[in-house]
């Protein structure tokens, strides 16, 4: 390769960013927007494509920047149209992303690291620990190649793929003013979902966004919580819930608490009781879902009985719930299982 890594990468910088950067060639500064315009609109490949630069100046950044996507290694498209993809970055590492067209929406779930440290006992992802953090641009790279192959604009963007986004806090939300403002989608389209890093969510509600937090909650008390998602119990349940307020209060935007649904594990009507009394009295949403089943992990989804009746003790109690549409399940969209599969054929 004849690019040196440190160079500057063109996709991850601001319109801003590339102006000065024009400047700093030289050149005036609508040529960096010009940059973004290609980089985030027309999701250019190479720099050889932005036409309207100079021949001279595309010459300069190619030499002294580096621009680079991802290749789409596999596609899995399931009967309901969700596709999700295997993504190469440029060190070969691979990522999970998933399309999910609806009638009237489009939403991609993108990655944030390669791989994760969380450790949770049920998820895929967690089986190889964490390999790296993503870039900015190689978080927006997601989206840019996915919106390439969607049949509509995607509208909105969940971070629920790899890796846990608040501990790759300045590159998510780097990303996140990218896909916003360059890219062009609203910020209350997007939903952070997080195993609960206390300091960064208090940290998240000062940044002045409009994001949706989304905690992966999956157990009512710590003692559960320690045995299921052993690193995100280093902050109690309650302290938890306490900064989810402080967000709730900051950003007036309500909260969801992702329930994962696993058989005999966490399911039982005592369990939701104990839920609905642990989140008692906060502008928040709980978020029921199916376990989709990891081969080897050994946990297992309940039935159709155990969700409803779960569901039915939330309800009772007064808590606001949705259920996860099932969506990708004959293409083993959890995450993780993807990437998974390739590396251990
Ligand atoms: N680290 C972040 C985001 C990535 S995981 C987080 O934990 O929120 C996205 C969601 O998928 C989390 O709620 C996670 O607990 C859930 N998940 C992991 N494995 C799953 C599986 N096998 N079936 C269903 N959901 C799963």
């Amino acid at each position: 390769m004849s690019h040196d890594d440190r160079l500057p990468h063109l996709l991850g910088m601001t319109s801003a960013e590339l102006m000065g950067l024009a400047e700093s060639f030289g050149q005036p500064a609508f040529r960096g927007r010009q940059i973004a315009d290609w980089l985030y609109k027309r999701s250019a490949h190479t720099v050889d494509e932005m036409t309207d630069l100079p021949s001279s100046f595309r010459d300069t950044l190619r030499d002294a920047c580096i621009l680079r996507r991802h290749e789409i290694v596999s596609r899995d498209i399931s009967s309901d149209h969700t596709t999700k993809f295997l993504l190469a970055l440029e060190d070969r590492n691979t990522v999970e992303s998933v399309l999910l067209p609806y009638a009237d929406r489009v939403s991609v779930c993108l990655s944030t690291q390669v791989g994760c440290a969380m450790a949770c006992a049920f998820c895929a992802t967690a089986v190889g620990g964490l390999v790296r953090d993503l870039r900015a641009g190689e978080i927006v790279d997601q989206a840019l190649t996915l919106q390439s192959e969607s049949p509509g604009r995607i509208t909105h963007v969940v971070y629920m793929g790899m890796g846990e986004p608040l501990l790759n806090y300045d590159n998510v939300v780097r990303s996140i003013h990218l896909l916003n403002e360059e890219v062009g989608i609203g910020q209350r389209h997007m939903t952070i979902s997080t195993v609960g890093i206390v300091p960064r969510i208090l940290q998240l509600a000062d940044e002045g966004l409009q994001v949706t937090l989304a905690i992966s909650l999956h157990a009512p008390n710590d003692t559960l919580r320690k045995t299921l998602m052993p690193a995100a119990s280093t902050s109690t349940v309650r302290s938890l819930v306490q900064a989810c307020r402080a967000y709730a209060e900051k950003t007036h935007r309500r909260v969801t608490f992702e329930y994962l649904l696993i058989r005999d594990v966490n399911d039982s009507q005592e369990h939701a009781r104990e839920l609905a009394s642990l989140l008692k009295g906060l502008l928040c949403n709980v978020n029921l879902i199916p376990y989709n089943e990891v081969e080897s992990l050994g946990f297992k989804r309940p039935g159709r009985d155990s969700i409803q009746s779960f569901r039915a003790v939330l309800e009772g109690e007064g808590t606001a719930v949705t259920q996860r549409m099932e969506r990708g399940h004959s293409i083993s969209a959890a995450c993780g299982q993807l990437r998974r599969r390739s590396e251990t054929p």
